[in-house]
């Protein structure tokens, strides 16, 4: 029995200790505890949190402004790509209408080249007849005569009245023009080429610039001379639709070799031939003759040559008068007159007078 009391006591005393124990922590804890700490803490936190907030919608309307920007930026180079697009189905549109009209003009075009064609078939075949008659003349064969009227320097203000002379005077008489683009100004210049040429005259090249004098253009140096050639072939081709095929050199050729000693290098390059003549109106100069002494030098000059190169000039106005009484005369002495092609004997002939 004294051992059971014993016991309880010891268990008594065991929770009295733990019951004061206890009291004491808790005291302790109520000792320790701040109501002003523990708010702090909060607004500590509280504060976090708010910035932490307002970063987060600092950065969220950042990304929605360069979300706007690249939907701005995506709408744009869309506009852009649609307008691109657009251009280019024009401008294919714009090419294939170019392709139809070209389909439609290309047998326009084959028939110009066929006509442009057949008509230098027919000069050619024209031009081998009078080679043929030359071989004809100069080996006995024929008693016909040849007169080329050669006419320089054109076309001139003139010009329409010896074409108009040589209508006159019938569909036999044929003449040469040896055409300079800068000798002579006139208004009606590329009509009368294309008269020329329709009235079955020979139309030639006598430089572009026709300035040969001194230093002048044309024998300057050789590239010059090459391209005084080309150049007035150019501007023939572009207003007559045709190629010459002779040069005759400004001041004959006795001045053009000895100026330029390698012309002839330009001529086999350019397919050309050259000639001068060996008949001489003596109508050009300080001292030019007037018309009766014209037609004097031409019917005895002329008569003296199987084969007349006569050298005269359209904007002489005593040529006009005189060519209109010696042509006939000459006519009646058996001499024909007939253009001057490239395909003659005549080609490389130097100047006699
Ligand atoms: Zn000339």
């Amino acid at each position: 029995m004294k051992n059971s009391l014993r016991r309880i006591d010891l268990i008594l005393l065991a929770a009295a200790l733990l019951f004061a124990a206890l009291c004491g922590g808790f005291r302790y804890a109520l000792a320790h505890f701040s109501p002003e700490k523990y708010e702090t803490e909060i607004a500590g936190l509280n504060a976090r949190t708010e910035s932490v907030r307002a970063e987060t919608l600092a950065e969220r309307s950042e990304t929605e402004k360069q979300l706007a920007f690249l939907r701005a930026d995506l709408r744009n180079n869309g506009e852009e790509a649609s307008a691109l697009a657009d251009r280019i189905e024009k401008l294919r549109a714009a090419e294939e209408e170019k392709e139809e009209r070209l389909a439609l003009l290309q047998p326009e075009a084959r028939l110009y080249d066929d006509t442009q064609g057949a008509i230098e078939d027919a000069r050619r075949q024209y031009a081998l007849k009078i080679r043929e008659l030359e071989d004809k003349i100069l080996s006995g064969e024929s008693s016909v005569r040849i007169c080329y009227l050669t006419l320089d320097d054109g076309p001139t203000k003139i010009t329409k009245q010896f074409l108009d002379a040589y209508d006159e005077l019938g569909e036999h008489v044929h003449v040469t023009f040896f055409v300079a683009y800068g000798a002579n100004e006139s208004d009606d210049e590329e009509e009368m080429l294309r008269r020329e040429l329709a009235s079955g005259h020979s139309v030639q090249n006598h430089s572009y610039s026709h300035d040969y004098w001194g230093n002048g253009r044309v024998y300057r140096s050789l590239e010059g001379f090459r391209e005084q050639i080309q150049l007035q072939d150019d501007w023939l081709y572009q207003v007559t639709g045709f190629h010459p095929g002779i040069f005759r050199f400004p001041g004959g050729s006795k001045m053009g070799f000895y100026l330029r000693p390698e012309a002839e290098e330009v001529f086999s390059e350019l397919g050309y031939q050259w000639v001068d003549w060996n008949c001489n109106l003596y109508d050009a100069g300080e001292n030019r003759r007037g018309a009766v002494e014209e037609i004097e030098v031409a019917l005895y000059q002329v008569p003296l040559e199987e084969i007349a190169v006569v050298l005269g000039h359209d904007w002489n106005l005593a040529t006009l008068y005189a060519s209109k009484v010696f042509i006939p005369k000459l006519q009646e002495q058996g001499y024909v007159f007939l253009p001057l092609f490239p395909e003659s004997a005549m080609m490389g002939m130097e100047s006699k007078r």
